[in-house]
């Protein structure tokens, strides 16, 4: 985060870096990639041939990537054996089940083709605005604390302090400041900003447990429970583990490779297909038991007709099973506990649980089961397979151990591990995550399995201190070795041939003589001798220098700008904003951002102020005090002056200064409540074009932008278009003026930061356009209050100044021949199919992009992805970044599901529904995320697990963590919002996790819940994470629970008054205050372990977040619970257990 750390500038790396002068080089944007025959592949050998790993890592081993040591069974030919029915069943038509597919009926419009916030414009309507805004034409001489007449006259600037220098400069549209004389709204009281409700009625429109009786929660107090629950989850027995099945049908495959081990369950298991079980998983209820209901409105959801006898007898999927309802007796007893879902497999019945009912008021529908009910049992949450343990086992299992990324197609460790990686060829997870790291080598299984091939790119990302940099890598004026066709860069993968004097492209096969100023000798394996001295032959990721050619208009770029732009209007200044800021970026600027060893930064500043006019400030170095020029024609944006508009904050040093000093004082006693904003866009876009050069601007802003202006908005808010077909409207722009804006930005290089403070609507989803398409990041901070905001505000914006950031880039990413990126998400805008563009893009930011066959793949050669991003530092010098990856492809689907990332696939998933609400309905985003993932655990059932009852729910081992998960997402505020989200949330939430990378997704869907009370004051450790379910917190501890935006501290009504002195230095519960922005600095262990604790997460997230004190039984508590995301919620999302059983009743309806 330090300004100091370094950047790029590793160590030569062995080569020596002849300077940057001089280039010529084919340019960045090359051709498409076109077709090449893959036969040509058969020579490629790996990522890292004869590569001596001295110490691979324990459980995992590289011989398991390569099918070619696979099993000898053929999954093609048994599917093939596949009553026919079986399939059709798995799917529904080819063309409509994918919902990523263009012609995906799911979601219809919303993935035909990529377009950004594009869709169905909503124009502006009429204005508002009865009268005409007075325009006072002129300009006077600004003194500050005079009072600000409106003057009538154009063509001079204004100044305060000394005489201006030099009014002749000023052109027509100057005119004079003015202060409006609208009434003055009062500052709302505070609230919570983003947050859920606090009493939340169910919804409808969800499969609610109440509401709809699509599907309906059984509850233990309330008479005969379904038979069909107690029935379909026989629990307590031995269920058929696909996972078994599938490893065995790879027998030469090493157990235990696959990271998420499907053969967790230990070898002291009969490796026989099967052959009896521990006691494991087992679903919900059987079909056609437990939906007595109607039928419902959601396809999804209804029920289903009783399977047929024997839905699943391949003779291939292992000896046939006699009685398929009753499944062989568990040869272990139950276990209560974790031990349960060790492979994959879930479920034991408990006993009748008075408390359960308690969140499911609704009564069941299960009246249609005949004869007498069995005793009250209940899917047991504690053998549903747990986040938590999931987490833990990772963490234990590959926390310790470097990743070491030599080997094709290695599943990475989770997120919510740490662990460090050695780049051995591959790029490190850091940078690349995919769904999955073993693809399927035919379009037809991809479509199959329904499993979404995609990867999460963050190629700016921070690395940890232990880890290198990219080294740079400079040849000069000849500039980086490309593919002559494709233009990929050089990488491991390419292979040299002919002695060394030609290589092989690995992405389009074609042949490439080796420049001579690149030539080497090879050694007796076909490796360049000079291999291990040349990142780009031996590692997954490095940068080079860019020449010339990879500039705009063929011009090295000049060091990029930052434009401070800050809201001036009533709200603003009353709230102490003003100040702050001003306060704030007097030491901030001493910050920016510089390159490794620089002295200080290259970039230079400039500031505007504004409300429904603006004021520009020549802070040129020789001035004695700073002049102020207003622009109150607003409606043709110019910069009113170029000479001392941006500069150099140490050569301005005490302008600057005065300037920040005077802001606040000009405005104490300003009236305007009013604003523009798009002009202040233009402003900055205007003065970047005339500096030549690219740049951020930093708005901070607080209110709709009513004041007559281009780019003016008026207040549409409507929460009745919730849950109809209009409330995708809500997430779109109501204008496409911002839309063309934000592409004349990015043109540009102008990346918009955007921080709104808002005490009312102001129409997140249009303002937020620019900084979207651009590559920027939004704060949000609705009723901003200085006591306690100040400190979130500030610590996200020092974060947001200093980090990172590349300027004027592109992306593209280039595939091997078969596959090809199709699709992406995030924060960027795209003028063609294959070029992410960003104004900016800095170490936060991810892309997400999604992968399509084109032909088939061959498990010889894998499948390779380069991602390039060209981009300008910090320092105004042109990079190309390069990250490398190698996936292994398979022919069996079962290779595909041990290789799978449940939280990549959460992320991706978590985007594409994001953005399928710009253009369908809620509703139907969230059908076609249910239905998608239900065909991708019904395939595996279908093709990768033994055969077994259908009452049995068997989930792949990689991926049992995403019914819950995926629970977690239907329930967000954007895809069910409760009545108190607002409008401005659902749009700010939707635009985050568009460029959220995968250890952000995965704790903002499932928040980390810590029991503190159970934290070791004397070490440097975490609590254990516990489960987010109300039912695992008790009256007499305190918890916090942290989800990358907000941090709760929640304490139990029956907490130790020790503890509760210690932590809050108050003698009683009654006497904690919930206003509390921080907590209180007392010198005890425990304050000091708590505090600490939230120091550390708020150092691993790129957001400072929100502290809110939570007493148990108090009304805030509501908002607590909204993250307990196992628990039914009230805004009608559906439990996990009750998700899981409406997960396996879908499966089973695809399978029968
Ligand atoms: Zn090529």
């Amino acid at each position: 985060m330090s300004v100091n750390q370094q950047a790029h500038t590793g160590p030569p790396y062995g080569q020596p870096q002849p300077g940057y002068q001089g280039y010529q080089q084919p340019a960045y944007r090359g051709q498409p990639l076109p077709g090449v025959p893959q036969s040509q592949y058969g020579a490629y050998n790996g990522p890292m041939p004869g590569y001596q790993q001295p110490a691979p890592p324990q459980g995992y081993f590289p011989s398991l990537g390569f099918p070619s040591k696979g099993s000898p069974v053929s999954l093609n030919s048994d599917t093939s054996s596949l009553p026919p029915n079986s399939i059709g069943s798995l799917r529904p038509p080819p063309a409509s089940g994918a919902p990523p597919p263009a012609s995906g009926a799911s979601v219809p419009s919303g993935h035909v083709a990529y377009s950004q916030l594009g869709h169905g414009d909503v124009q502006n309507g009429i204005p508002t605005s009865t009268a005409p805004v007075q325009r006072p034409p002129a300009s006077q001489p600004f003194l500050p604390g005079s009072a600000h007449t409106p003057v009538s006259q154009t063509s001079t600037f204004q100044q305060y302090g000394p005489p201006p220098a030099s009014v002749q400069q000023l052109i027509n549209h100057v005119a004079g400041m003015t202060v409006g004389s609208t009434t003055v709204s009062a500052p709302p009281p505070a609230g919570l900003g983003y947050g859920p409700p606090t009493s939340v009625p169910p919804v409808s429109g969800s499969f609610s447990a109440t509401g709809s009786g699509l599907y309906t929660p059984y509850t233990a107090s309330q008479g005969p429970p379904p038979s069909s629950v107690s029935e379909g989850l026989p629990l307590a027995q031995p269920p058929f583990p696909g996972q078994l099945i599938s490893t065995q049908r790879l027998p030469t495959q090493v157990p235990g490779f696959a990271p998420p081990p499907s053969t967790g369950i230990g070898p002291s298991y009969p490796p026989t297909a099967g052959a009896p079980r521990p006691p494991t998983m087992t679903g919900p209820p059987l079909p056609g038991q437990t939906l007595a209901g109607p039928p419902t409105s959601q396809p999804n959801h209804v029920s289903s007709p009783p399977p047929p006898p024997s839905t699943m007898s391949g003779p291939h999927h292992g000896p046939p099973i006699s009685g398929l309802h009753g499944p062989p007796p568990p040869t272990h007893p139950p276990q209560p506990g974790y031990q349960m879902q060790q492979n994959g497999s879930f479920g034991q019945v408990r006993g009748p649980q008075p408390n359960y009912g308690g969140a499911y008021p609704g009564v069941p529908n299960y009246g249609s089961q005949p004869g007498p009910p069995p005793p009250p049992k209940r899917l047991d949450p504690d053998s549903i397979p747990s986040p938590i343990q999931v987490i833990e086992d990772d963490r234990s299992n590959r926390g310790s151990e470097p990743f070491v990324t030599g080997v094709r197609g290695q599943v990475p460790p989770l997120v919510t591990t740490n662990f460090l990686v050695k780049d051995q060829g591959n790029a490190s997870p850091r940078y690349i995550r995919c769904t999955s790291y073993n693809i399927p080598c035919t379009s037809d299984m991809a479509k199959q399995s329904q499993v979404p091939l995609a990867a999460v790119i963050k190629p700016l990302a921070t690395l940890p201190p232990e880890e290198n940099l990219p080294y740079l890598v400079d040849h000069g004026e000849s500039g980086p070795v490309r593919c002559n066709r494709c233009k990929a860069y050089m990488c491991p993968f390419m292979q040299f041939i002919e002695g060394g004097r030609r290589f092989q492209c690995c992405f389009c096969s074609c042949v490439t003589e080796v420049p001579p100023h690149y030539f080497q000798h090879l050694d007796h394996t076909g490796k360049r001798v000079d291999f291990y001295d040349r990142p780009e032959l031996s590692l997954g990721s490095y940068e080079f220098l860019a020449t010339v050619d990879y500039c705009k208009n063929n011009k090295f770029p000049s060091p990029p700008a930052f434009i401070f732009m800050i809201d001036v209007s009533y709200n603003a200044v009353k709230s102490g904003l003003v100040r702050l800021i001003c306060e704030e970026l007097k030491s901030l600027l001493d910050y920016l951002p510089r390159e490794g060893n620089m002295e200080e930064s290259a970039i230079r500043v400039g500031f505007v102020t504004y409300n429904k006019v603006l004021h520009f400030y020549n802070v040129k170095s020789s001035l004695a005090q700073p002049q102020m020029m207003v622009v109150s024609d607003v409606a043709d944006m110019f910069v009113p002056l170029l000479d001392g508009f941006l500069v150099n904050v140490n050569e301005s040093r005490t302008v600057i200064a005065s300037l920040l000093d005077q802001i606040p004082e000009m405005f104490a006693d300003t009236r305007e409540t009013e604003t523009v904003f798009a002009p202040v866009i233009q402003a900055g876009l205007e003065a970047l074009k005339a500096a030549e050069c690219a740049g951020k601007l930093f708005i901070f802003h607080t209110s709709l932008p009513i004041a007559e202006a281009p780019g003016k908005l008026k207040n549409r808010d409507d929460r009745k278009l919730i849950n109809t077909d209009k409330e995708k409207t809500l997430f779109q722009p109501q204008t496409s003026f911002y839309n063309n804006l934000a592409k004349d930005c990015v043109a540009q290089g102008c990346c918009v930061d955007l921080f709104l403070f808002p005490n009312q609507y102001l129409d997140v989803a249009t303002l937020g356009v620019v900084t979207y398409q651009t590559g920027g990041s939004i704060y949000k901070y609705a009723y901003f209050q200085l006591e306690t905001d100040q400190d979130r505000f500030l610590n996200d914006l020092r974060r947001d100044v200093q980090k990172e950031v590349g300027f004027d880039a592109v992306m593209r990413v280039r595939t091997s021949t078969g596959i090809r990126a199709t699709d992406f998400f995030g924060a960027f805008y795209m003028s063609n199919t294959t070029d992410v563009e960003m104004a900016g893009l800095d170490c936060d930011k991810t892309i997400t992009v999604e992968f399509k066959h084109d032909d088939k793949l061959s498990e010889d050669s894998g499948a390779l992805l380069q991602c390039a991003l060209l981009y300008t530092s910090c320092a105004g010098q042109r990079r190309l970044r390069i990250h490398n990856l190698s996936l292994n492809c398979c022919t069996q689907l079962a290779d595909l599901y041990r290789n799978c990332e449940t939280d990549t696939l959460i992320n991706y998933l978590a985007k594409y529904a994001y953005r399928g609400v710009l253009s369908s309905p809620v509703k139907a985003v969230r059908d076609a995320l249910i239905s998608q993932c239900a065909q991708i655990l019904a395939c595996y059932r279908k093709n990768c697990a033994s055969p077994s009852s259908a009452g049995q729910l068997i989930l792949p081992e990689c991926m049992k963590l995403l019914p819950v998960y995926l629970n977690c997402v239907l329930k967000s505020d954007v895809l069910q919002p409760g009545p108190d989200v607002t409008t401005d949330d659902r749009a700010y939430i939707r635009q985050l996790v568009t460029s959220m990378d995968v250890a952000e997704t995965n704790v903002f869907f499932y928040p980390r819940l810590l029991p503190l009370t159970k934290a070791d004051v004397d070490s440097d450790s975490l609590p254990a994470a516990i489960r987010n379910s109300e039912e695992r917190l008790s009256k007499g501890d305190i918890y916090l629970l942290e989800n990358g935006l907000n941090i709760f501290v929640w304490v139990g009504v029956n907490v130790q008054q020790g503890l509760l002195q210690n932590l809050f230095g108050v003698s009683s519960f009654g006497h904690i205050s919930n206003t509390l922005s921080t907590l209180p600095v007392l010198e005890n262990p425990f304050s000091k372990k708590v505090r600490s604790i939230v120091d550390m997460l708020q150092m691993q997230r790129s957001r400072y977040m929100k502290l809110i004190i939570v007493k148990q039984e108090d009304k805030l508590e509501m908002l607590f619970r909204h993250f307990l995301v196992e628990d039914k919620s009230l805004s009608g999302g559906a439990s996990y257990v009750d998700f899981l059983c409406h997960m396996h009743k879908e499966i089973r309806q695809l399978l029968s």
